[in-house]
């Protein structure tokens, strides 16, 4: 039960269910109370326990959108800040108390969902290696949706300061990866890198006028990379491309785009919606909770949208009869 309502309702306090479940036991007989944080690590261990089931016996892999199929038309990269956690969660107010092993300790998930901080630390200097970083804003028009940095500064009181995620036309979260300062072209490439893995036709982003610019220079340092930049194509988001100047609105336009199918682009606001709320959540716990819990919540997010699938599949499809029929009855 719990499972369930931690996920439906982000704002729900494990300390407050167990109290419940406590009370509720008592006239029953219970001696003892309810010990919260056994009751935190035993969910999470059963949470994991099913996802093992779910994909060495079942087979399933929870990132695959089967809409999208094995050539998706889109992959997507924005960042949100709100899943943000504060350096001082988790720490120990005297020395004799702090535990060393929960520095090693590592996310149940792997990189199922999240990539490892280390892999997106050695591309990142793999590319700063040849091409200098740089605070210069990239902004295009009077874009205020965005201020898209080559590199960024520090924030002193946060050590994750969000997450970036990607995600397919349908809503479903493809990957994830932990920004340590702000959104740089450097996480925007990493994601560009997971979309284009994942065999993705085009790459949306909100400064991606400027983006390919930098995915160019860095295809020309690197030539392993060269390939994002050939074999897929950038579009903007519909919203955000009117932010951008009248030329970015015709060439980066997604509507102008050939074999986008009424893709809108801002299919992964709807998850930033919903992963938000756990903001308040997620800045006080440990560096492995924490991604042990977002994993759990973008496994569990898939879940819910592929069990709506169909209906969605449907709506979407009488839309784009009726926008057909409107055009071309005449
Ligand atoms: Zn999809
Ligand atoms: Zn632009």
């Amino acid at each position: 039960m719990w499972h369930h309502i931690q996920h439906k309702m982000p704002s729900a306090s494990a300390n407050k269910f167990a109290e419940t479940l406590g009370e509720i036991s008592k006239p029953s007989g219970r001696v003892g109370q309810v010990n919260v944080h056994l009751f935190k690590k035993a969910k999470q261990e059963w949470e994991f326990l099913n996802h093992t089931i779910d994909v060495k016996i079942k087979m399933q892999d929870k990132m695959y959108c089967p809409p999208c199929g094995k050539r998706p038309i889109m992959g997507s990269s924005d960042g949100i800040v709100k899943l943000m956690r504060l350096k001082s969660a988790g720490a120990v107010r005297k020395s004799k108390n702090e535990r060393p092993e929960l520095q090693t300790e590592k996310p149940f998930y792997g990189d199922a969902a999240i990539k490892s901080d280390e892999a997106v630390k050695a591309r990142r200097d793999l590319i700063y290696s040849k091409i200098p970083r740089t605070k210069q804003k990239e902004m295009c028009g009077g874009s205020v949706f965005k201020a898209a940095r080559i590199d960024s500064g520090k924030d002193h009181k946060s050590d994750e300061t969000g997450l970036i995620v990607s995600g397919c036309r349908h809503g479903m979260v493809k990957g994830a990866i932990n920004m340590h300062h702000g959104e740089t072209f450097t996480h925007t490439h990493f994601i560009h890198h997971v979309s284009w893995k994942q065999n993705c036709q085009f790459f949306c982003n909100d400064v991606v006028c400027k983006y390919w610019k930098f995915a160019i220079r860095v295809g020309k340092v690197f030539p392993q990379f060269m390939p994002m930049v050939n074999e897929m194509g950038g579009f903007l988001p519909r919203m955000h491309a009117k932010a951008h100047y009248l030329t970015c609105q015709v060439l980066w336009n997604v509507h102008w785009k050939k074999r986008t199918a009424l893709t809108i682009g801002e299919e992964h606001e709807q998850v930033f919606s919903r992963m938000s709320q756990f903001g308040y959540v997620t800045k006080h716990m440990t560096k492995t909770n924490r991604e042990n819990f977002l994993s759990a919540e973008f496994f569990y997010w898939n879940k819910r949208k592929l069990f709506r699938m169909p209906k969605f599949l449907r709506n979407r499809l009488l839309k784009v009869r009726i926008l057909f029929y409107a055009v071309f009855k005449t």
